[in-house]
């Protein structure tokens, strides 16, 4: 075979493999089209467009000083959360090359702050539970995409690699839970309530001593049938 005839050949199956990478999947709709709800007025991206019904929650600790206020969270989880997204060689988001948004805010008086961290509860070891995302927003929380728009996200402030949680804040974090099976049935205390590595086996979130016998977890479910037994 000529040289040139061989380059062409190499050419052309590389453009195949590379078609292969690159290809688009064929089912996936257009999310820049109007109506399907992806974006918001505004131009940014709608992340919260896949939201489902709830019927999981998912438990997180944050890694963090456990006195680590909303907005250094949120400014975190903007960092390696949704900036890596926004950077990222993916076919989605849409909106590569500009400042990452969530389209979730919180209102400072009468200013509204855009937010970035992505649990629904943080719950501070004196058992203080602080509102952080609605149910209805979808926090970039699990891993999983289809997990992070079927489940809200309780996260433990502090970092519990080892060790656990006081007793206030398994109590609180137990209280939340109870309440949300009554607003949402569907989720099943023994199978629907889990840790971030139950989904995402990567991380050790929330920590080293959640599952298994003596962990945690036993202890926060338990809580959790006292309280919907009473009720
Ligand atoms: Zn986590």
């Amino acid at each position: 075979m000529k040289k040139a005839s061989l380059a062409f050949l190499i050419l052309f199956l590389s453009s195949l493999i590379m078609g292969c990478v690159h290809a688009p999947q064929v089912n996936q709709p257009d999310r820049r089209q109007e109506g399907l709800g992806y974006f918001h007025r505004d131009g940014s991206i709608n992340w919260d467009a896949d939201e489902a019904q709830i019927d999981m929650i998912v438990i997180h600790h944050s890694a963090m000083k456990s006195d680590a206020s909303w907005k250094e969270i949120s400014d975190l989880q903007k960092e390696t959360l949704y900036r890596p997204r926004y950077e990222s060689l993916d076919p989605e988001p849409y909106l590569k090359g500009q400042e990452p948004h969530s389209g979730h805010f919180r209102a400072i008086g009468d200013e509204l702050i855009e937010v970035f961290y992505a649990y629904q509860w943080l719950i501070r070891p004196d058992g203080k539970s602080e509102r952080l995302l609605l149910d209805k927003d979808v926090g970039w929380q699990a891993g999983n995409w289809k997990v992070n728009c079927r489940s809200v996200a309780i996260c433990f402030a502090g970092d519990f690699t080892f060790g656990q949680p006081t007793e206030q804040a398994t109590d609180a974090c137990a209280s939340l839970i109870a309440d949300y099976i009554k607003k949402f049935p569907a989720i099943k205390l023994e199978a629907n309530v889990i840790g971030h590595n139950e989904v995402n086996k990567k991380t050790i979130c929330p920590g080293n001593e959640f599952l298994g016998p003596g962990g945690w977890k036993e202890a926060l479910i338990k809580k959790t049938l006292e309280l919907l037994n009473k009720s």
